[in-house]
């Protein structure tokens, strides 16, 4: 049998009375599936998330995990210790904070897409309530400017106070109607109607009147399906996140040394002076290398370490160090500087004059794991590994054997 659904005529009480109806097993352990014979409980339906709180069943209180609805029939999956009889009372409380927030974020989701439905002729396809976002996908492109005066347009209609209605028409009434519809709906159709802004047809719990929405801002924006997907945030979640970005703004600008309104073009000149430095670090270290080469001490081998990344420069010095030092010459690039205890990842480049450099790449992989590879000439790969280990291995390595 279809169980009442207490949440459509009464979406402001926070307690109800009811009788068990069914009880089955539940798929985790401690839980049951129970139907009652009416709910304040709102099911997952609609995209928006269900109801929470609790039930109360021959005195053992049972937390409300989810609720789900399937042919009219509400199941509420409630977790503790015993289980429940058909026939005995029960004692439902819904988390008010948690439905408020709901009702709030699920009314702005009617303003903002009755706005956009009037101005451009777009659906609200895709609509989706969790207890962290909201999101609308709309069957059209939504422009930054147009998203802007939309919120603008949406927040002097909740501070109209406008009445947000919901009634069951006639079936002549319904026919003679124009509304929004997120699906094809079987039995009678309720109607959310805000006077001038919307109607559609919705099952879910809403706020009396558009001044209890409080605050709506959208927080993001994406092309989706050819169409603009939106999320938005209402009352006290939009202020919840406003006061986040408030406070990383202000601890920006403290870092920063400037106030919020200058933080963009400070980072902008930060980054600048960065990207000097790096290239300024970048010649210098390419001078250092070929310094360090030009000091290497006699010997078959040689190999040197450095944070230069500029490839050309690194090939320069080794085609150099290659003539000096016959048997292997290698340079290893620190991939994220060097530090001198732990393994460190470095890019290398290894060339012989007297012998095939892939006998190296080949060892290296062996001992250390390497990747990489090459022609006879030169290789080139990627290690991880201690800076002294690698410099005692070239220096025993034995090109022709
Ligand atoms: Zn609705």
């Amino acid at each position: 049998m279809a169980t009442g659904k207490l949440y459509d005529k009464h979406p402001y009480e926070t307690e109800f009375t009811a009788v068990v109806e069914q009880v089955k097993k539940g798929e985790d352990p401690g839980c049951w599936e129970v139907v009652l014979d009416q709910t304040l409980f709102f099911p997952e339906e609609g995209g928006q998330s269900p109801d929470q709180g609790e039930i109360v069943i021959h005195d053992i209180a049972y937390e409300v995990v989810y609720v789900s609805i399937s042919d009219e029939v509400i199941t509420h999956t409630i977790r503790g210790e015993n289980e429940p009889m058909p026939g005995q009372k029960a004692l439902g409380r819904i988390d008010w904070g948690h439905r408020f927030s709901n009702m709030q974020n699920h009314t702005g989701e009617h303003i903002f897409s009755g706005i956009v439905h009037r101005a451009k002729g777009y659906d609200n396809v895709g609509f989706h309530l969790s207890d962290r976002m909201v999101t609308m996908d709309y069957n059209g492109v939504l422009t930054r400017g147009e998203i802007e005066e939309f919120t603008r347009q949406a927040n002097r209609i909740i501070a109209e106070d406008l009445p947000v209605i919901c009634e069951y028409p006639s079936e002549e009434a319904l026919e003679a109607m124009e509304y929004r519809s997120k699906k094809e709906i079987e039995g009678a159709v309720r109607i959310v109607t805000i006077p001038g802004v919307d109607v559609c047809a919705c099952c879910a719990p809403h706020v009396r009147s558009t001044a209890q929405v409080g605050l709506l801002m959208v927080v993001g924006d994406q092309s989706y399906k050819g169409g603009t997907r939106l999320s938005i945030l209402c009352g006290l979640r939009a202020v919840a996140d406003y006061q986040k970005k408030q406070g990383i703004l202000s601890l920006t600008g403290r870092n920063l040394s400037t106030n919020w309104e200058n933080i963009p073009e400070t980072v902008d000149k930060l980054r600048s002076e960065r990207d000097n430095l790096r290239y300024q670090l970048s010649s210098l270290s390419a001078e250092l290398l070929e310094i360090s080469a030009r000091k290497l001490p006699e010997g078959e081998n040689a190999c040197l370490f450095t944070d230069c990344s500029d490839r050309n420069v690194l090939i320069r010095t080794l085609n150099g160090m290659k003539q000096e030092h016959p048997g292997i010459a290698v340079i290893f690039a620190a991939k994220d500087g060097v530090t001198e205890k732990e393994k460190v990842s470095f890019s290398y480049v290894a060339a012989s004059l007297t012998g095939d450099s892939r006998r190296f790449s080949e060892q290296l992989k062996e001992k250390f794991g390497a990747r990489g590879g090459g022609k006879p000439e030169m290789v080139q790969g990627s290690v991880a590994a201690k800076q002294e280990e690698l410099a005692e291995y070239v220096q025993k390595f034995v090109i022709n054997e």
